[in-house]
This record gives C-alpha cells, sequence and structure tokens, in this order.
C-alpha cells in the first residue's frame, strides 16, 4: 500500500482520462494520496476530487510563481478552506527563484503570510522550492514554522540542508529524480534521511520516473520511487512503503 503525498490529479493534463488514471492508482497499490491546489483553478478542483474518493486528501496553498496576483482575498479565501474536513495541509507554498513572473521580495512576503495563517490554524505546510532552499529555511526558522511542520516536497537539493529541516519538524519527500540515472543529490538524500521522517510522491504529471521519464506522470508510478528508495537504502520496498505511509498518516494527522 503506497500513500503519494503530492499529485496533481487536478491539473487540465488528467481531464481526458482521470477515471482511469485513478484506477491505474489503486491497482498498483496507491490508497492515499493529497492533491496540491495551487491557484483559483486548481484549489477548488482539489477538494472535489477529495470529497469524491475515499482517503483522497487536498491541500490548498498558492504557488511561489503566482505569488504577484495573491491578496487579502485569497488569504482569507485559505484560511475558510482550511477548516473543511479533507484538507490536511496548507501549501504548495515557498519560493522560486526559477521563473521571474513574481519578484523574490513579493515571494517572500506571500510565503510568510501563509505561514503565518498555517500556524494559526495549526497545520502542516507543504514547501515548493527551486533554487532557494537558504531563503526558504532561514523564513521557516524565523516564522517558527517548526509549530506546525511540515513536507520538503520532492526535496532536490544537498543533503546539507536536510539536517535543517528536520531540526524544524519536516519530512523529506523524494519524488521521480531519485530515479533518474544521472541524479546524485537525491539518491544521496534517500540514503540519509531518516526512515521516520521520508516520504513518497510523484508530482504528477510532471517529473515521471525512471523508465518513464519525459512522459505524463502518474500516481501509479510512486511505487518506481519506493522501489529506487529500497534499493539505495538496502531494505526491502514493503518497508518503504510501510514506513513512507505511516510517516504521511502522522503528519496529516489521519487515523
Ligand atoms: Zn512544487
Ligand atoms: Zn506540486
Amino acid at each position: 500500500m503506497l500513500f503519494d503525498t503530492h499529485v496533481h490529479l487536478n491539473v487540465r493534463q488528467f481531464d481526458q482520462d482521470r477515471e482511469e488514471v485513478i484506477e491505474r492508482a489503486k491497482e498498483a497499490g496507491v490508497t492515499h494520496m493529497v492533491i496540491v491546489g495551487f491557484d483559483h483553478e486548481t484549489i477548488p478542483k482539489a477538494i472535489e476530487l477529495a470529497e469524491t474518493y475515499e482517503h483522497f486528501y487536498a491541500a490548498v496553498g498558492w504557488h511561489p510563481v503566482d505569488a504577484i496576483d495573491f491578496t487579502e482575498k485569497e488569504l482569507k479565501w485559505l484560511e475558510e478552506l482550511a477548516s473543511h474536513p479533507k484538507v490536511v495541509a496548507l501549501g504548495e507554498m515557498g519560493l522560486d527563484y526559477h521563473w521571474d513572473k513574481s519578484p523574490h521580495d513579493v515571494q517572500k512576503e506571500v510565503f510568510r503570510k501563509q505561514i503565518r495563517l498555517a500556524r494559526e490554524v495549526n497545520m502542516p505546510i507543504i514547501i515548493h522550492n527551486r533554487e532557494a532552499t537558504e531563503d526558504i529555511i532561514k523564513i521557516l526558522q524565523e516564522e517558527q514554522a517548526s509549530e506546525v511542520g511540515g513536507i520538503m516536497h520532492c526535496y532536490n537539493d544537498d543533503p546539507i540542508y536536510v539536517p535543517a529541516c528536520l531540526d524544524m519538524n519536516f519530512y523529506i519527500s523524494l519524488g521521480g529524480p531519485v530515479t533518474f540515472k544521472n541524479a546524485k543529490l537525491p539518491k544521496e538524500v534517500a540514503k540519509m534521511v531518516p526512515l521516520d521522517r521520508l516520504l513518497i510522491e510523484t508530482d504528477c504529471p510532471f517529473l515521471a520516473p525512471h523508465p518513464n521519464r519525459g512522459k505524463r506522470n502518474e500516481p501509479a508510478y510512486v511505487a518506481l520511487v519506493a522501489d529506487q528508495i529500497a534499493t539505495l537504502r538496502g531494505i526491502s520496498a514493503e518497508e518503504v512503503q510501510e514506513a513512507t505511509r505511516k510517516n504521511a498518516h502522522h503528519l496529516f494527522r489521519l487515523s
């Protein structure tokens, strides 16, 4: 049984065959997933899917790339949604220095506002990080994010930053890149993170694991991520599945 902690089944890329994708996930043993909404279009769709399927949950947040569009209205909206019974986390939120739609200072402010909201409503947060690890850790520390903890989603940086994340009660989530032949860092991370702080995800439709690299990703492929981590750690795939499923239940406070 697998828990995919980060999926975007709520995006257009799945409009043609969403039911079949969900069926394939079930056949592959993916029993639980968190559908992550990040803007006006994807947040309601994440909630709709979470309401429709048992063991599907939603996370709601504002993506850093679109930080420039975030106003008090969106903040209020997220606050209201946080009390929905199927919403288990706030995010994804964070910093993305790869795209320049939103200036860094705007991204930082919107990130801080969402962390403060998470502390108010007492919910874990899901962090999106692209080329901004040091700034993210600094802001999480300053905003006392350790109070709620959360996930470093699709962790893709140097293992030297992992201890600081663990210290703040964050889990490290690995996705497709851990299976890429030339991806040295995620493989190192897969070996060093304590098993009780590790999560797995697809981030579908993006970042499909080997041998599906370059294709549209889907939750069924999260098994390939678990298999790769098991190989790297020298343990069984079942152990990885079991631990990551248990960790996700703990973090999202599911029974
Ligand atoms: Zn992301
Ligand atoms: Zn995502």
